[in-house]
């Protein structure tokens, strides 16, 4: 079985440069088997931006057109920006809205966001990379009506530091909580390919003791995401990422269709 773009961002979302048509004529072109349209809902952004909300009601007709259109599987989803203050008002809007796939992320700490360089004032590596980690903790006891856990190392993609990587050896005792939780609860864990991109000079790394170890705690779920939010980038370095993820135990990679998990094994390239 081919594989499914977990994560990419259509015209629904206000970051995007891709149309949700682009979207699914690369992954054919990709040879990808299917593509979720994970658009964002960023309530009360920092920064007073209130545009990453969107109509799913509109995003969702357009994805079961093109679903209805195209050999390939394209699936209806979102990605939930979570921030403690605002978990009430995400869980009423997913609620009232049908989707495949949901994926929550942190995109704000301490209501910052880390994409600027204001977050990284006053903090010394191991701060600011563990306070993101912290913060996933924190909503993910507060929000659960999720999948996938989006991006875990997504600070490292704007850090100015020198060493882009969430090390297993130096995090170790967070992340095992939030593995524990995802496992206990059902969610898979994303690698995210967006991430490992030349920015600031040089590309984050994956720590790959960090996937050993939730596999070694019982996590078997791991999706596969490029979040693209143009056409190009669609299904980017998934063989790369596929093999890496082999690499470390795991047999399937995961998306989810009507919320329930679907699996596809990974076959050995040579
Ligand atoms: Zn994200
Ligand atoms: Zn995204």
């Amino acid at each position: 079985m081919k594989l499914t773009d977990s994560h990419t961002h259509s015209e629904f979302s206000p970051d995007s440069r891709m149309r949700m048509e682009q979207a699914v004529s690369q992954a054919i072109a990709a040879g990808l088997g299917g593509v979720i349209i994970t658009d964002h809902l960023d309530i009360r952004a920092p920064k007073g931006d209130d545009s990453f909300l969107f109509d799913p009601l509109e995003q969702q007709k357009k994805v079961e057109l093109l679903n209805s259109l195209h050999p390939i599987e394209v699936l209806k989803g979102i990605e939930v920006g979570m921030q403690l203050h605002t978990m009430a008002e995400v869980k009423s809007f997913v609620a009232r809205h049908k989707f495949d796939q949901i994926i929550a992320s942190v995109h704000f700490v301490d209501g910052i966001d880390p994409y600027y360089g204001e977050y990284y004032v006053g903090k010394d590596q191991d701060t600011a990379y563990g306070r993101y980690l912290e913060t996933i903790y924190l909503c993910i006891q507060e929000y659960t009506d999720f999948d996938i856990l989006g991006h875990y190392d997504y600070i490292t993609r704007y850090a100015p530091f020198t060493e882009r990587i969430i090390h297993h050896s130096k995090f170790g005792d967070i992340l095992d909580q939030i593995f524990r939780f995802l496992i206990q609860n059902g969610k898979a864990l994303e690698i995210n390919t967006n991430t490992y991109r030349k920015k600031n000079g040089t590309i984050p790394v994956l720590d790959t003791a960090v996937l050993k170890r939730y596999k070694e705690l019982g996590g078997e779920a791991i999706s596969l995401g490029s979040d693209a939010h143009d056409p190009e980038r669609i299904g980017e370095k998934f063989d790369h990422f596929t093999e890496v993820i082999r690499s470390c135990g795991f047999r399937y990679i995961t998306h989810y269709k009507n919320r329930e998990a679907q699996f596809t094994k990974i076959h050995l390239h040579r």
